[in-house]
C-alpha cells in the first residue's frame, strides 16, 4: 500500500481511522495514486497530520471513467428497488456507525463532536430519503389536443456525473449528492476537498459494503484538482457535473462546463442576512441567531453574516447575544462540551483576522472577541462587532468564521435594500411576530431559501439552493432527484 498512515497524535485517531481506506476508489477496487503518490491530512485543531491519503493525478482520473462508463448502462437497467435497498443500508450503516465517524470528522475538520454527530444524521437522511425516491421516479402519458397522438415522457438518467464538494460539511455535502445520483441511476466519480478526504473514504467503503456494484461510484482525492477535475469535464463521456463550494471555484467551473455543454448544479457561497424586528420573540431571535452564526463554527454556506436588528430592541439585542457568545468554550472539538472548535487551516484565520482588522479600522466596535487564539490550531475567538461601516469587505464577503456583525434598522424599506445589496442569494433569516410583515420579507429578499422565525433551514426533504450567485438548481427533496434525470419524450400515433 503506497498511502499510509504517519504519525499518530492519539489513540483516538487510531480507533476513527480503522477500517478507513486511504487510498482511491474505481473499478470497486482500492488502489494508490497511480505515480504513488499521497498527501497528509491535517487535525486543525493542533496543526498536525492524521495519515496520507493517495494524491491522484490525470491517469487515475481517466482509469476512473473508464470505470464509470463501463458501469453506467447496467446501472441504469438496475431494478430502482434494488438500487433504493443499497442507498437504505447505507443510512443504516451511518446511523449504526455515528459515533466511530463524526470521531474521523472532527478529527480532521474540527467541529465539535456533538456538531459532527448532527451532521452524521442529516447526511443520512439523504440516503433515506432517496431510498424512497429511487421507487417514485415517474414519466406521464398524455393524449395531443386533436386526438390523433399520445405524448409519452419518460425521466432517464442523466448518465456519468462528476461531483465536488467542500471541507466544511465532509459527509452531507457527498451524501446529498450521492444518494440522488444513485437513486436515478447514474454513477459517479467524487471529488472531496483536499482538507477534508476522510469522510468521503469512509462512506464509500460503507457503499462499497452496502453492495454498490463495481465502477458505480469512484472517489478521486487530489491536491491537484484542475489537473484531475479538467480532463473530465471535457470528456464526451461525462453529462453532468455537480458543485458544491465557492462561486470563485463555481465560475470557473461552469466555463469548463459549457464547452462540453454538460448538465450542471451549482451551489455557491452565501451572504445571509438575519433581521429581527423589534416586535419579535427576541428570546427565540437569540436562539435563533446563536444557531444561524455559530453552527459550524460560522463555516457553513447558510451562516449568518450580516445583523440587522430593528432600533428599539438594538442595545438589547447585542448585550444578550454578546454575552451568549463570551459564554461558549472553544477547544478540541473532540473534548466533551466544546462549542467551538478551530477553523479549517491557517488560511481561513488569516481571512477572519484581515476582515475584522480592516471593519475594526474603519470604526467598528468588537464587543466581545476579536482575536485569534496563540494555542496550536486555528481558532479564532467568537467576536460580536457593532457600528460596522456598510462599505468595509465583512458586510460584503462570506466571512466564514465566528464573527457577527450587528448594525440598527429602522425601516423595512432600509432593511431590505440592505439585505439585498449582495450578489449572493442562498438564504436570509427575518424574525418578526407579524405574519404580513414577515410574508413581505419572505417575498422581498432575493434568496433561494428563507427562515422565517427559524435559525437553520436545512432539510434533507426541503429543496435546498440559491439564486443570483449562490446557484443553480436544488439538493434535496423531489427536486433533488430531478437533477440527475433527463427527460425523454416519446411521439406515437394514437
Ligand atoms: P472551494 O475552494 O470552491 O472548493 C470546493 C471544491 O472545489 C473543493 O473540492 C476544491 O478542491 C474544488 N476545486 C477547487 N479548484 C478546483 C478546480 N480548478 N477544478 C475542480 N475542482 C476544484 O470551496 P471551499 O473552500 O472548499 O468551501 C467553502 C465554500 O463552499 C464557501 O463559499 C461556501 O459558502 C460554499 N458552500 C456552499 C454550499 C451550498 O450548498 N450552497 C454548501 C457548503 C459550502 P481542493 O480542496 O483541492 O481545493
Amino acid at each position: 500500500m503506497t498511502s499510509t498512515r504517519k504519525s499518530v497524535v492519539d489513540r483516538s485517531v487510531d480507533a476513527a481511522l480503522e477500517g478507513v481506506p486511504l487510498q482511491l476508489l474505481f473499478g470497486g477496487r482500492w488502489q494508490p495514486a497511480a505515480d504513488g503518490s499521497a498527501f497528509a491530512v491535517e487535525d486543525p485543531s493542533t496543526g498536525e497530520t492524521l495519515c496520507e491519503v493517495a494524491d491522484a493525478g490525470a491517469d487515475d482520473a481517466r482509469a476512473a471513467l473508464a470505470a464509470l462508463w463501463e458501469a453506467q448502462r447496467d446501472w441504469h437497467r438496475t431494478a430502482p428497488r434494488e438500487r433504493g435497498e443499497i442507498l437504505r443500508r447505507v443510512y443504516e450503516g451511518l446511523t449504526e456507525r455515528a459515533d466511530r465517524l463524526a470521531l474521523l470528522m472532527t478529527l480532521e475538520m474540527g467541529k465539535p463532536l456533538a456538531e459532527s454527530r448532527a451532521e452524521i444524521g442529516y447526511a443520512a437522511e439523504f440516503f433515506r430519503w432517496f431510498a424512497e425516491e429511487a421507487v417514485r421516479i415517474e414519466g406521464r402519458l398524455g393524449v395531443s389536443p386533436n386526438g390523433a397522438n399520445r405524448t409519452l415522457v419518460t425521466p432517464q438518467p442523466v448518465g456519468p456525473s462528476v461531483l465536488i464538494t467542500p471541507w466544511n460539511f465532509p459527509m452531507a455535502m457527498g451524501a446529498r449528492k450521492i444518494a440522488p445520483a444513485m437513486a436515478a441511476g447514474c454513477t459517479t466519480i467524487i471529488k472531496p476537498a483536499q482538507q477534508t478526504p476522510l469522510s468521503t473514504l469512509a462512506l464509500a467503503a460503507l457503499l462499497k459494503e452496502s453492495g454498490l456494484p463495481p465502477g458505480v461510484l469512484s472517489v478521486l482525492t487530489t491536491t491537484k484538482p484542475g489537473e484531475v477535475v479538467g480532463p473530465l469535464l471535457k470528456d464526451h463521456r461525462i453529462r453532468k457535473l455537480s458543485f458544491t463550494g465557492s462561486t470563485e471555484v463555481g465560475r470557473r467551473l461552469l466555463q469548463e462546463a459549457a464547452d462540453n455543454v454538460l448538465r450542471v448544479s451549482m451551489e455557491l457561497g452565501g451572504n445571509a442576512p438575519f433581521i429581527v424586528c423589534a416586535d419579535a420573540d427576541l428570546e427565540a431571535a437569540l436562539d435563533g441567531a446563536m444557531l444561524a452564526k455559530m453552527r459550524n463554527m460560522g463555516e457553513a454556506c447558510t451562516a449568518a453574516n450580516r445583523f440587522y436588528v430593528e432600533r428599539p430592541i438594538y442595545d438589547e439585542f447585542v448585550e444578550r447575544f454578546a454575552e451568549r457568545m463570551s459564554r461558549l468554550r472553544m477547544g478540541r472539538g473532540t473534548e466533551e462540551g466544546v462549542e467551538v472548535g478551530p477553523l479549517v487551516d491557517r488560511a481561513a484565520v488569516d481571512k477572519v483576522e484581515g476582515l475584522v482588522r480592516e471593519a475594526v479600522a474603519a470604526g467598528a466596535k468588537p464587543v466581545v472577541g476579536g482575536q485569534s487564539s496563540s494555542s496550536p490550531g486555528y481558532f479564532y475567538e467568537p467576536t460580536v462587532l457593532t457600528d460596522v461601516p456598510e462599505n468595509v469587505s465583512i458586510c460584503h464577503e462570506e466571512i466564514f468564521g465566528p464573527v457577527a456583525p450587528v448594525s440598527a434598522f429602522d425601516n423595512d424599506d432600509d432593511v431590505l435594500v440592505a439585505a439585498n445589496s449582495t450578489h449572493s442569494g442562498l438564504v436570509a433569516y427575518a424574525y418578526t411576530s407579524d405574519l404580513q410583515r414577515g410574508m413581505r420579507f419572505v417575498e422581498e429578499v432575493e434568496t433561494g431559501m428563507m427562515g422565517l422565525n427559524r435559525g437553520l433551514v436545512s432539510d434533507p426533504t426541503a429543496p435546498f439552493g440559491g439564486v443570483k450567485h449562490s446557484g443553480l438548481g436544488r439538493e434535496g427533496s423531489h427536486e433533488g432527484i430531478e437533477e440527475f434525470l433527463d427527460l425523454k419524450y416519446v411521439a406515437m400515433p394514437r
